[in-house]
């Protein structure tokens, strides 16, 4: 192993490293590190039992089986739409596959070194792409890409052979480079404690996520798989974003003493609230709640949440391991819809790239988040789409169910999205089939649906700010790279002004905007968005207690006063300082340190 580790020294020395990350999400945890490898799917290593190296076996052909099931599929294609290159790349794939030198290689693995099967392909292909490496002839050398290919498809298979890989020990914290949603979905039950990453953003929807769990996490931390071996000790927190390698004892019982005290005070936050909430001005503000995991709203209930502003459908998509068909779809939404009740759900149509369908025949993406993503995917697989809004059609004979679009760039995907609507409906009814009334709304999180937004609230009953996005696309920093963190500024005065243009034009045609970008989750920032006429906003459960506690102690007319001291900044350094200084002569009792994050200098 070429592991470079900094610290080898026992737990119960007096030496222990500290690593500075970014926290993103709030907590602290204490744990044994557990190793996240993979591309497309993720995995870790597990010492597996005697008795389950027959099962891994199986798991293992099985996978095989299946990917090599998919590839035959593939390189029989012959309806034009995959072109001959692409044939013979499969099929070379196909004979790697079916190597039985590889398959015996990596049983041998799993059976001797009694390991996951995950951990065996990895060791096997990175023993056969160092020799492929050394081979003079470049052509040759290069093979060693398909070779990883063809390893991530197996790893991808054994996801989704139906044998469910075996759970995380108890008390392991993630630490990888970069964690998958999906990945963080399927390690729910094995309850995690926290989450390490050297890449990943604030609004990355790993990290939204996490806020959602309860999970602590902290992002930023360069080559942290070099630092950390499987079963190292570690302290997160996720509050300073510091790490703690190999904790001295009197550490770790300070962290352990903070932890129990922080999750207590949680618990009282929670049962105190009511659901009304007004502002000390006594306007009323409506909190709802963004729902991405089963059973997020009994939680979000008690905390005082109206109904769902945000349902990311998408994440049914993780839950299925693909689309869900009509039947699941139908029970899914008709679910939340009457555990919701009155204040309604807002379900957003599939929100997902073309890269996570894992769709043999795309081309890999160069910039996915400018790509065929939410509602481009929608049309360019009009018979999933399709499916959806029938599926939400039906669904909403038995609850309060809105449908939102994401990523719009004009009113022309709502026109089309409502022709489809009306086509479903007259077919479902056709057949008998009893459907109810569905309420419209676009997500704006682009430049360009607000430059037309007069036009598009003429043709929806309502909006959904995401901010996230709309961050992310005005200012042209992704939202997911830690290297541009510095540049993703909330506060950035295009933001503000785009945020009032929005609820300008909604209130002059008399339809409601939810803010549903982690924006209205942040105690700092929700004052501004009141500021600028947001009346409901919807966030992460778990911000939900903090989030009314500010708003309770402010008077609306505050928060126009300070919205009207930002409008001649010119820069997001001169609205936090702005901001800060108000807060500080108003809300000292509310915001008593440093309310926004701080940011990188750099020397000119
Ligand atoms: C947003 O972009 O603000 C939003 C709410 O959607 P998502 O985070 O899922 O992209
Ligand atoms: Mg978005």
């Amino acid at each position: 192993m070429n592991k470079k580790k900094r610290n080898l020294s026992s737990p119960n020395s007096n030496v222990e490293d500290r690593l500075n990350a970014r926290a993103v999400s709030r907590g602290f945890a204490i744990g044994k590190v557990v190793c996240l490898h993979g591309r497309k799917r993720q995995f870790y290593r597990i010492e597996i039992s005697h008795a389950q190296i027959e099962l891994e076996l199986q798991r293992f052909r099985a996978a095989v089986n299946l990917a090599t099931g998919q590839l035959k599929k593939i390189a029989a294609q012959k309806n034009g739409q995959i072109t001959k290159t692409k044939i013979d790349i499969f099929s070379a794939h196909l004979l790697i596959l079916e190597d039985k030198s590889l398959h015996s290689k990596i049983e041998t693995i799993i059976e001797g070194k009694k390991v996951n099967a995950e951990w065996a392909v990895k060791i096997v292909t990175e023993e056969f792409v160092a020799q492929y490496k050394t081979i003079p002839d470049a052509h040759l050398r290069e093979r060693y890409i398909d070779l990883e290919d063809v390893a991530d498809r197996i790893l991808t298979a054994l996801g989704g052979s139906g044998n469910a890989p075996i759970a995380l020990e108890k008390n392991s914290i993630i630490v990888a480079e970069e964690v998958r949603p999906s990945t963080l979905i399927e390690l729910i039950e094995s309850q995690p404690q926290a989450i390490i990453t050297e890449n990943g953003g604030w609004t990355s929807h790993t990290f939204i996520l996490a806020r959602e769990m309860n999970l602590p996490a902290v992002t930023g931390v360069k080559k942290i798989l070099r630092q950390v071996e499987n079963g190292d000790q570690v302290i997160v927190d996720g509050f300073s974003g510091q790490v703690i390698l190999n904790p001295r004892p009197d550490t770790v019982k300070r962290y352990k003493n903070a932890a129990d005290e922080f999750y207590e005070s949680k618990n009282v936050e929670v049962e105190k609230t009511k659901v009304e909430l007004n502002t000390l001005d006594n306007r009323e503000i409506i909190i709802r709640a963004n729902i991405d995991l089963p059973g997020g709203y009994a939680q979000a209930k008690k905390s005082g949440a109206k109904g769902v502003g945000l349902y990311r459908s998408e994440f049914l998509f993780n839950q299925y391991k693909g689309f869900p068909n009509e039947r699941e779809q139908i029970e899914a939404y008709r679910k939340i819809a009457e555990l919701v009740g009155a204040e309604g759900v807002r379900i957003r149509t599939f929100d997902l790239g073309i890269e996570q369908l894992a769709d043999e025949t795309a081309k890999r993406e160069k910039n996915p988040a400018l790509g065929l993503r939410a509602i481009r995917l929608g049309f360019s697989h009009l018979k999933e789409f399709r499916l959806q809004l029938r599926s939400l059609l039906q669904a909403s004979t038995v609850g309060n169910l809105h449908v939102v679009l994401p990523m719009v760039s004009d009113v022309s995907e709502i026109i089309q999205t409502k022709m489809i609507l009306k086509r479903e409906r007259e077919s479902l009814l056709k057949k008998k089939i009893e459907c109810g009334n569905l309420r419209l709304g676009a997500m704006i999180e682009v430049p360009s649906a607000i430059f037309t937004i007069d036009e598009i609230v003429a043709e929806v009953d309502f909006l959904c700010l995401g901010t996230n996005d709309l961050v992310q696309y005005l200012l042209a920093v992704d939202r997911d790279n830690e290297t541009v963190a510095d540049w993703f500024r909330t506060l950035h005065p295009a933001v503000l002004r785009a945020v009032k243009i929005v609820m300008q034009a909604a209130e002059k045609k008399g339809i409601s905007v939810i803010v549903c970008g982690e924006m209205a989750g942040s105690p700092a920032y929700v004052p501004i968005l009141l500021g600028l006429g947001a009346t409901e906003i919807s966030m992460n459960v778990n911000s939900i207690a903090r989030v009314r506690k500010v708003i309770s102690q402010i008077a609306l007319e505050e928060a126009r006063e300070l919205v009207k001291n930002l409008e001649n900044c010119r820069t997001a350094d001169e609205v936090e300082n702005t901001a800060t200084i108000f807060y500080r002569e108003k809300w000292t009792h509310l915001f008593p340190n440093n309310v926004f994050p701080s940011k990188k200098k750099y020397k000119i």
